[in-house]
Parts: C-alpha cells; sequence; structure tokens
C-alpha cells in the first residue's frame, strides 16, 4: 500500500486509536497507542487543531483505508462501485472490503493480520472452493469456501494465528472448521456483523464534495 515502510504503529497513533494492523501486539500492553495517547513525531503532542468538516472526513477515509490496507486509488475504485450499486452506499462500501479474500483470511483468523493474509495469499498458501488464488482484492460470494492449501497447513504462523484466534468470535457471515483450516462465506455481512469502527456516512460525504 501507499504506507509501505511506514511503522503501522505509528498510522493507529496518527489516528488517534487501535486499528489493529499487528496482530497479537494490538492485544497486547505492548500496543504503542495504549502507552502514547498522541500523534506521533516531533509536533505529536502540540495541542491539536479543531479539524474542519472536510478534515475529520479525510481522517475518517484515511482510517478505513489503513485498516483494510488499501490504496487510494484502489479506495476510490471501490466507492465508486459502492456508488453504482443499489442499496446504502456506505454499507456498500464497507461490504466490498469485507469480502475481500485477505480480510476473510484474516476474519477466519488463518492470520493475525491483514497484511500477514496478504502475504499468505500471495505465496500461493490459500484456496478459493479448491483452487490457489494469490490475488488479495479478490472478492468471495456466499456459498464459497476459503482453506489453507495443504502444504501449508503445518506452517507455524498460521498454527499460531489459528490457536490464538481460537478464543475470538468469529462474524456471523462466517464459518471455520479449524481442524480441515476450512472457512465458509455462508451470507454477505449486514452492517451489525462488520465490527469495523468506521462512520462510513463521514466516507460517503468526503467523495460527494
Ligand atoms: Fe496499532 Fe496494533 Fe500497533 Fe497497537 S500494536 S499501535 S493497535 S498496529
Amino acid at each position: 500500500m501507499a504506507t509501505q515502510g511506514t511503522p503501522v504503529c505509528r498510522l493507529c497513533r496518527r489516528e488517534g486509536e487501535k486499528l489493529y494492523l499487528k496482530g497479537d501486539k494490538c492485544f497486547s500492553r505492548k500496543c504503542p497507542v495504549e502507552r502514547r495517547q498522541y500523534a506521533p513525531g516531533q509536533h505529536g503532542q502540540a495541542r491539536q487543531q479543531k479539524l474542519s468538516d472536510y478534515g475529520i472526513q479525510l481522517r475518517e477515509k484515511q482510517k478505513m483505508r489503513r485498516i483494510y490496507g488499501v490504496r487510494e486509488g484502489q479506495f476510490r475504485n471501490y466507492m465508486k462501485e459502492a456508488i453504482r450499486r443499489r442499496g446504502v452506499t456506505g454499507e456498500i462500501l464497507l461490504q466490498l472490503l469485507e469480502t475481500r479474500l485477505d480480510n476473510v483470511v484474516y476474519r477466519l483468523g488463518i492470520a493475525s493480520s491483514r497484511a500477514q493474509a496478504r502475504q499468505l495469499i500471495n505465496h500461493g498458501h490459500i484456496l478459493v472452493n479448491g483452487k490457489r488464488v494469490d490475488i488479495p482484492s479478490f472478492l468471495v460470494k456466499p456459498g464459497n469456501t476459503v482453506e489453507v492449501a495443504e502444504s501449508a497447513r503445518k506452517m507455524p504462523p498460521i498454527l499460531a494465528s489459528v490457536e490464538s484466534a481460537g478464543g475470538r468470535a468469529l462474524p456471523a457471515w462466517l464459518q471455520f472448521d479449524a481442524n480441515q483450516m476450512k472457512g465458509t462465506i455462508v451470507s454477505t455481512p449486514v452492517r451489525d456483523e462488520i465490527d469495523t469502527d468506521v462512520q462510513e456516512s463521514l466516507i460517503v460525504e468526503f467523495y460527494s464534495r
């Protein structure tokens, strides 16, 4: 993504909240957002200026883009597609991002972060409906299965992620069989089933200007 090379924890500190970009560290006391609640950089502790409406919308858009690890141009394309489809634009935008293969691999607990999920997909360790798919932005549909390739089922990072995710609740639109390392997309997620802490209406307003 465009922020490649930027230590990801700085992105959270810039937004002033946890974006959960680093796997297990995000749930531990080592998370820098818990220890330093101010923006990164030399002026991070200076008094925050009040943001304009535009500034608030921009920050929300950046936050959502960073959570899902999507480049600016790609994000704009999702927005165009959401506007084109019938329904509530903000919810459709979220549905598009949630049904990306990298997000689904993360949500199923196969990877501890979306970045790790992208790596597993790029390396050919993930199958959709039994076939290798190495495109992180691939959009899955209800009825699709997503599984770890047999050759990768004993990989320590995958085993560790699956074990640590075992204690977390799976969204209602997904099912996962940890023994087979195989998930199923039960339905398209509705807003209530997506726990991403963003105000998508602000992002729709941002692109309506
Ligand atoms: Fe963000 Fe996770 Fe780093 Fe905390 S540990 S700042 S939540 S990426």
